[in-house]
């Protein structure tokens, strides 16, 4: 049997609806051609992201109903605990409200000007969160994995003689940790190699820096492992999770991601001195530490879901339709990145929009055109996420213009998926009638959430 089939059946649903083009021309327009000021409603097929739109299991209601909502020593944390434990093989496990809660914990106390982290790639609200203590974030990925058009098994990998240069150019002492990426959201949603993260690893032990996993879609790097490594296609993906973690001397993670909840996430170390150093400024932040700013269902539906995220019928399912998104874009002359990620489908906008200038942000352009044709709402990853200015305002590009079209776990089906691929390959079709947009206003700090927008005519 060829056929990979979804390995759930549907027990509750929710209406998607329906807009015309006309009216998705207006809406685009007054949201200034920005898709996280367009109303959900308005949105026919939400590709915005993965994160925190998961269709939770019958499993994982139960658990929300059967949380304890004690303040403190609540049993939905000791479930939570003991998961997150048997996974990561750490020691203190810390609750947070989201990932980029457990960031700012850990870089408010390990970053702060002079200090500089390093990465494969940072994720956004990682780096923002860094660059918010004072220190500097560099990312050190591999050479293919710049290449959007290029295959390769582990496009996520990290640079291993650019680590050693930068550790010699900037001192180890000023390197509080190392944190890696798993699988690189920013740069693709690509996985690390095992191997990768064990040459990390000693890098890194040879200079005393801490190595920290950001483990968001630590199954799907998991289960790409699996496939793609050699040695592990016959360990299972909950094997190969504890090999990956027994390099890290901490992890970071959203729960929103590969733990199926709506809400969540932790951060779990080793290290004692900077365990309690976490939970003093979560309990200011967060909250107290058997629940850091979630309620006890919410613990209970994340540990549920980390088991479930590793089971392999749902894994091969997941990176099957991935694929095969790509593979009917790539048979049609769509650029896009390859392989296919783990969560996402990732169009390359410098090349779809050859006709627009970066300055005139393509990705947001591609992210518009596709919202539409029809009615899908994706995100630019590109100079409009990433991009700075130089002292003159000139803008300093981003390394690649990609539009992410992010699948949220267990959502849509087959035929959403289909549709999907026939309105980007018309919006290819169609590619010449695109403009540039250009920016009216913007936030310093993680823009694109916010900025503003308009059509260059
Ligand atoms: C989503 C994400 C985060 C931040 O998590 P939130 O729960 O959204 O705060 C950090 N790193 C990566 C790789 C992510 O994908």
């Amino acid at each position: 049997m060829n056929t990979i089939i979804e390995p759930f059946k549907i027990k509750s649903v929710e209406p998607i609806y329906f807009t015309t083009p006309e009216e998705r021309i207006r809406i685009l327009e007054e949201a200034f051609y920005n898709p996280f000021l367009i109303a959900a409603k308005d949105v026919l097929i939400d590709l915005l992201t993965d994160s925190g739109t998961s269709a939770m299991s019958s499993h994982q209601w139960a658990g929300i109903m059967e949380g304890d909502e004690s303040y403190a020593g609540s049993e939905s944390f000791f479930h939570f605990e003991k998961t997150v434990k048997e996974i990561t093989g750490m020691t203190y496990i810390i609750p947070t409200h989201q990932g980029r809660a457990a960031e700012k914990i850990l870089f408010s106390i390990t970053g702060g000007k002079g200090k500089f982290i390093v990465s494969n790639t940072l994720f956004d609200t990682t780096r923002a969160n860094i660059e918010f203590s004072g220190a500097e974030g560099i990312d050190l990925l591999c050479a293919e994995g710049k290449l959007p058009e290029i295959p390769a098994p582990f496009k996520g990998n990290m640079d291993i003689d650019a680590l050693k240069k930068v550790i010699s150019e900037k001192g180890a002492a000023n390197i509080p940790l190392c944190i890696i990426t798993v699988t690189n959201n920013s740069g693709g949603g690509q996985p690390v190699s095992m191997q990768n993260i064990k040459e990390v690893k000693k890098v890194c032990t040879e200079h005393n820096i801490p190595l920290f996993i950001d483990a968001c879609r630590f199954a799907e790097n998991c289960y790409f492992i699996k496939l793609r490594e050699k040695g592990y296609s016959d360990k299972s993906v909950r094997e190969i999770a504890k090999e990956l973690f027994s390099y890290a001397d901490g992890s970071t993670m959203s729960a929103k991601k590969d733990a199926f909840a709506n809400i969540g996430g932790f951060l779990a170390l080793h290290n004692i001195e900077l365990a309690e150093q976490c939970r003093n400024l979560l309990i200011i932040t967060e909250g107290f530490p058997t629940y850091g700013g979630l309620a006890g269902r919410d613990l209970e539906a994340i540990s549920i879901g980390l088991n479930e995220v590793m089971e392999e019928h749902y894994l091969q399912y997941r990176i099957r339709s991935i694929e095969y998104i790509t593979e009917k874009l790539v048979a049609a002359g769509v650029p896009v990145m390859q392989p296919a990620g783990g969560h996402a489908v990732y169009l390359d906008a410098k090349k779809f929009l050859p006709h627009i200038p970066v300055d005139q942000y393509p990705g947001q352009a591609l992210v518009g055109a596709l919202y539409i044709e029809g009615g899908i709402r994706g995100v630019e990853i590109g100079s409009l996420m990433f991009g700075k200015y130089d002292s003159t305002k000139k803008l300093i590009p981003a390394q690649m213009e990609l539009v992410r079209l992010a699948v949220p776990r267990r959502v849509y089906t087959q035929s959403h998926i289909d549709y999907v691929t026939e309105v980007i390959i018309e919006v290819f079709k169609k590619r010449n009638r695109i403009k540039g947009l250009q920016i009216i206003e913007e936030s310093p700090m993680l823009r694109h959430f916010t900025a503003k927008l308009k059509s260059i005519q």
